[in-house]
């Protein structure tokens, strides 16, 4: 293949937002088109008028974008090119591979009625294939609107190599009758084309090499394949990729819950991970690759002879797993900038003012966190004075607690003396943590306590819970603006 000419598109319809299965067959077309060297691109399907929005337009793009999946031409927007999609119905009109179909929706209903007590399949019967001058004449009298079918031979066979699924083979039969391919309208009208025929034009003049969709799509294929054929214009590879499962092994679905790109990316989970776990939904890494790579590494070695026929069953699991690599992976400059807009978003901003304050606080919580989301609720005793939970009120009212308490208390005072709680101290006034530590240890001692009983006291008292992240580190962040003072003596 002449790298030149392969070119694939994303067709999403904007009738919602990004959904994940649109999101991974965007990453398999991207994943194609750079390993080759071709192109990706985009064509916006808008033409279903009252579902579509520019606002999911707008967020399918910026979905898109934000994963790193950018594209090579300004996308085409399918509503704009109706007057090529009426000249192919014309044209297939003109050469008797279409024709008007006037049976009224009451017929139509009648059919499939006597059609569903023969216990036969739903299928249109052809009725209107081979109507005389006269009784079209009869119909338009009559006042009768016209849908426009391309004809289906119940004897074709339709035969395509697809990229993933091998030899695939269909019958003129299995498709349900003579196809409509334009919506009813007024006599010799031509009513609003329909998505099988507009994605052929539409591919066939953005000269698309590959097709690269869902399976639920490939009875469309079929029919698409007869298309190209009557409109003598040159068919693009297929390639069905496998459905994305839920746990329970059904296709994945609204009802599932999280399914919008824009859901995930509010839970906290990056760009990167997404992009890595979409890839992994179908698509086998080659030996030795490991499962945590970034799109241009799965680029280089991408092929269709990885990807799996069977569905691709959603493995929070996983997806959660390497989002923490990801985190886990981020200087702390960077980790910040990710979690910055979720903490002024709670209206949080640094005690001390300043932005090392937060890099300390990023950098402490950084290691425990699986998602952004984890980065706000970990941090939120940080910005705002916790209650206490029961196993820190417990543990507060246990036995030598709260001497030990007063004696870190007064060591902390010693050490910052004069400062009103709440006013934040420069920098330098800070305890080192050698320092904290040495001060926590003559605290216990002073109490006359075990070590282990102060910190666990402290912990309570500073964090309102029994768990967190390091205490002399927490000790560190919180002692500087007097949070720290303040909420040992409402311990006290
Ligand atoms: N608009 C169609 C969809 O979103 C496009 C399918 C195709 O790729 O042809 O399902």
């Amino acid at each position: 293949m002449n790298a030149l000419t392969v070119r694939v598109r994303l067709a999403p319809s904007p009738t919602g937002t990004l959904h994940i299965g649109t999101a991974r067959t965007a990453v398999f077309n991207w994943l194609f088109a750079r390993h080759l060297g071709g192109a990706f691109l985009i064509r916006i399907e808008d033409t279903d008028r009252e579902r579509s929005k520019p606002e999911y337009t707008a967020n399918i793009l910026d979905g898109l974008r934000w994963l790193g999946l950018e594209w090579d031409e300004p996308p085409v927007i399918q509503s704009e090119r109706i007057e090529a999609h009426r000249a192919a119905i014309q044209q297939l009109l003109a050469s008797g591979h279409a024709y008007r179909c006037y049976a009224s929706e009451a017929e139509l209903a009648e059919m499939r009625e006597a059609q569903a007590a023969a216990k036969e399949a739903p299928r249109y019967d052809n009725r209107h294939r081979n109507l005389s001058a006269e009784q079209e004449q009869a119909f338009l009298a009559e006042g009768r609107e016209a849908v426009v079918r391309f004809r289906i031979d119940d004897g074709a066979t339709i035969v395509w190599n697809d990229l993933v699924r091998g030899e695939m083979r269909w019958s003129g039969s299995d498709l349900g009758g003579d196809m409509v391919i334009a919506r009813r309208a007024a006599a010799a009208a031509i009513g609003d084309p329909l998505y099988n025929l507009v994605v052929v034009v539409d591919d066939a003049a953005m000269a698309i090499s590959h097709v690269i969709r869902g399976e639920d799509h490939i009875a469309n294929t079929a029919k698409q394949l007869l298309l190209y054929g009557a409109l003598g214009l040159p068919a693009p590879v297929f390639a069905h990729t496998p459905l994305i499962l839920n746990g329970e092994g059904r296709k994945l679905s609204k009802r599932d819950g999280v399914t919008s790109l824009s859901d995930f990316r509010d839970l906290g989970y990056t760009a990167d991970a997404l992009a890595n776990y979409m890839t992994l939904l179908g698509w086998s890494p080659p030996e030795g690759m490991g499962e945590r790579f970034c799109l241009a590494e799965a680029a280089a070695v991408f092929s269709f002879e990885r990807v799996n026929r069977a569905g691709a069953r959603f493995d929070w699991d996983k997806l959660n797993w390497l989002n923490a690599q990801v985190l886990h992976g981020l200087p702390a400059e960077q980790l910040l900038a990710l979690l910055a807009p979720r903490w002024q978003a709670q209206g949080w901003s640094s005690p001390s003012g300043d932005v090392t304050w937060e890099l300390e606080l990023t950098a402490l919580l950084g290691p425990s966190l699986v998602t952004l989301q984890d980065g706000v609720e970990q941090a939120r005793p940080f910005f705002e004075r916790p209650s206490l939970n029961d196993e820190a009120r417990l543990q507060i009212e246990s036995e030598g607690a709260k001497p030990a308490l007063a004696a870190v208390l007064q060591a902390l005072e010693q050490a910052d003396p004069g400062q009103p709680a709440g006013n934040s101290l420069p920098a330098s006034n800070s305890l080192a943590a050698d320092q904290a530590r040495a001060l926590l240890g003559e605290a216990a001692k002073t109490a006359g306590m075990k070590k282990g009983v102060v910190m666990k006291s402290l912990r309570a008292a500073l964090l309102g819970s029994l768990q967190g992240p390091d205490l002399v580190a927490t000790l560190l962040l919180l002692q500087p603006s007097g949070e720290a003072i303040a909420r040992l003596q409402r311990c006290l």
